[in-house]
């Protein structure tokens, strides 16, 4: 009774995706995980109405160190093939910004539906259950388990990358590869906010909780959606998206106020209303509280007729171009992602299986293909769940 044609280590979106495909196909599943509850961290995604998928998700969404590699699985399984199955189940959902699609009640909806599609594709599922070690022997794989020892003809790696380590999340993915000859590129936290040196923080502390939208920029990469500053330092989508192409030591360029041509803004302000200040073109286009105290940190006083063009220019320069250097990130506690992971080059773009060891595959999050916000990562999670259950 225990030997299985496909053992899936991971209960997550990509472990469950991947056993509901496999049984479909006739296969004698099993899914182990170790924590208590399967798709934890679908729980608590999302806000907990789970970003289940991003209409417009496309190659580009993704870093990888093979940028090329998503392509197969994410053409194969598409956002529309998830959205079908979702509206199969009846569950109901919203598009909240730009093809980001979230439930309109929970995101106990989404691992609802999970489970019972490997429940209809005859998917057995078994938590609470350590691994200890993984052999391979005469073309099988042995999961020695602390519920027993599994046998399988294919294995498949599920168990997500490092982030939020509460959540039950292990580099148990990455050992096994490394077990198996394959390469794991270097691993960070990605989505996740950022902390501050003590004095920014301290000067941006009564900002908690106050947001705008911006326009953020790292590396040649920029992202024009909100910033949040909170009381240890800034998130919001846009220093999240941004902080997966931030390395330590880099500056943020963030502009305050990116639908506005600051510089002649203040000109014509100067020529009609000499009087005005900056704190007053500020409060027009920020948040009253963030205007002030952004003001206060720049010392600016005193009526626009006594700034010359080259002092307007200057804080035109600090409003568009404000400069952030980040003392560090919040790390693995609070990251959504991990970026980095198992070395796409040594993996079947179609199979997600290990090119050395063809019975042996990796999906989701251990992977190094990692998703901007907005519901790619789920959608990756699903792709290559679907692509490696359609071998195995
Ligand atoms: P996971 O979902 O992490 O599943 C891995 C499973 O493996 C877990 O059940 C874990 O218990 C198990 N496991 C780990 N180690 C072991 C071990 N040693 N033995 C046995 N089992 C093990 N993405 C989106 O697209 N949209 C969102 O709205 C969104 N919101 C998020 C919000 C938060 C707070 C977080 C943290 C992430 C969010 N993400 C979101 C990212 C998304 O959750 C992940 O990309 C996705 O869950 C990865 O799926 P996975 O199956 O690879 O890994």
């Amino acid at each position: 009774s225990n030997q299985y044609d496909v053992v899936i280590i991971g209960a997550g979106a990509a472990g469950l995706m991947c056993a509901a495909t496999a049984g479909y196909r006739g296969r004698k599943v099993l899914v182990i995980d170790h924590a208590n509850k399967p798709g934890k961290k679908i729980l608590m995604s999302g806000g907990g109405r789970c970003n289940f998928t991003n209409l417009n998700s496309t190659a580009a969404n993704f870093l990888s160190d093979n940028p090329r590699f998503c392509i197969s699985a994410l053409k194969r399984y598409t956002p529309q093939h998830f959205l079908d199955l979702v509206e199969r189940h009846g569950i109901e959902h919203e598009e909240k910004a730009a093809g980001q699609l979230f439930c309109k009640d929970s995101a106990k909806d989404i691992v609802a539906m999970l489970l019972t599609e490997c429940e209809w594709a005859g998917a057995e599922i078994r938590m609470k259950t350590n691994v200890k070690s993984i052999a391979q022997s005469y073309g099988s794989y042995r999961v020695n388990t602390s519920s027993g020892t599994l046998a399988c003809t294919s294995l498949i790696i599920a168990c997500g990358g490092l982030s939020i380590p509460t959540m039950g999340a292990t580099g148990f993915g990455y050992e096994v590869a490394r077990q198996f000859g394959l390469d794991v590129l270097p691993t960070r936290a990605g989505l996740v906010p950022f902390t501050l040196h003590p004095e920014l923080k301290q000067q941006l502390a009564p900002l908690s909780g106050v947001s705008c939208p911006v326009d953020a920029a790292c590396n040649n990469h920029n992202f024009r959606e909100p910033m949040l500053v909170t009381h240890r330092g800034l998130s919001g989508p846009s220093m999240l998206q941004i902080s997966s192409f931030w390395q330590p030591g880099d500056p943020l360029t963030i502009n305050l106020l990116p639908d506005r041509n600051i510089l002649e803004d203040l000109l014509a302000l100067r020529k009609q209303r000499p009087q005005s200040t900056i704190a007053q073109y500020l409060a027009l286009h920020l948040p009253k509280r963030f205007a002030q105290a952004f003001n206060e940190i720049h010392g600016w006083s005193g009526p626009l007729q006594g700034y010359k063009n080259s002092d307007l220019e200057q804080v035109s320069e600090t409003l568009g171009q404000w400069t952030v250097k980040p003392a560090g990130t919040e790390g693995y506690r609070t990251a959504e992602v991990t970026l980095g992971g198992v070395d796409t080059r040594q993996l079947s773009s179609k199979t997600m299986a290990a090119l050395e060891h063809p019975n042996l595959y990796f999906i989701g999050e251990v992977v190094d293909v990692t998703g901007h916000l907005g519901g790619h990562n789920f959608q990756w999670a699903w792709a290559s769940g679907v692509a490696a259950g359609s071998a195995a």
